[in-house]
C-alpha cells in the first residue's frame, strides 16, 4: 500500500490513518468523511471479532445518510488507482458502496460504515459483492418495484383487495377453473 492515497472524491485530499473500529484501522478523508478500508485491515479485523461479538450488530435507531448523491463520474482506488465499481447493499439503503476491481479495497462515503454496523452488515462485507447476493437483491428490487407499480395503478384499497384474493386463489385446488371463469368474456 503505497503511504500517500488521495481521497477517490476530493480533489488532491490525502487521505489520513483512522481507526473505524478498535481493531480496523481505515483510511479516511477528512473532507468528506469517507473510508478506504483494505482488504488486509478488514480481514484482520473480520478474523479478530469472535461469535460472541457477532451478535453485536443491529441497533435499533435509524441512521440517516450524511453523504451527498455520489457524483456521477467514476471513482478511483486511492490504493492502486484501478476502477471503483458501486454495489448495492440492501433494498431500502439508497446508497451503493464501493469496492475496487482490483485490490478489492472498499470505500465508503460519509457514515456508511456505521449504516452498514447498525444493519449487522458490516461484519460480513464480502458477501454483499458476490454474485448470489446481488442477484437476490436484484429479484427483490424488482418485485418490489412491480407492487409499487401495480398499487399506484390500482390505488391502495383494491391492491390490498386483489392481493388478498390471490393469496387465497394460489392455494384453491380449483385454481385454474377460477381463472378460467374470472378470464371468460361472457358467464
Ligand atoms: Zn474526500
Ligand atoms: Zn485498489
Amino acid at each position: 500500500m503505497s503511504l500517500t492515497m488521495n481521497c477517490p472524491i476530493c480533489p488532491n485530499t490525502p487521505l489520513t490513518t483512522k481507526l473505524l473500529e478498535s481493531e480496523l484501522s481505515a483510511m479516511t478523508c477528512p473532507t468528506c468523511s469517507g473510508n478506504f478500508i483494505s482488504t488486509e485491515n478488514y480481514g484482520h479485523w473480520h478474523d479478530s471479532r469472535t461469535e460472541a461479538h457477532a451478535s453485536d450488530q443491529s441497533t435499533k435507531e435509524p441512521l440517516t445518510l450524511t453523504s451527498t448523491e455520489p457524483a456521477p463520474k467514476p471513482k478511483h482506488c486511492p490504493n492502486c488507482n484501478a476502477p471503483l465499481f458501486p454495489y448495492r447493499v440492501d433494498q431500502d439503503l439508497p446508497f451503493r458502496i464501493d469496492r475496487c476491481s482490483h485490490c478489492q479495497g472498499i470505500w465508503l462515503d460519509g457514515n456508511e460504515w456505521e449504516i452498514l454496523k447498525s444493519r449487522g452488515l458490516a461484519i460480513n462485507l464480502p458477501r454483499l459483492f458476490t454474485d448470489p447476493y446481488q442477484h437476490a437483491l436484484q429479484r427483490a428490487e424488482r418485485k418490489q418495484l412491480h407492487e409499487t407499480n401495480l398499487r399506484a395503478r390500482f390505488g391502495d384499497a383494491d391492491y390490498d383487495r386483489a392481493r388478498e384474493f390471490k393469496a387465497w386463489l394460489d392455494t384453491h385446488p380449483e385454481r385454474p377453473a377460477i381463472i378460467a371463469y374470472l378470464s371468460a368474456e361472457e358467464q
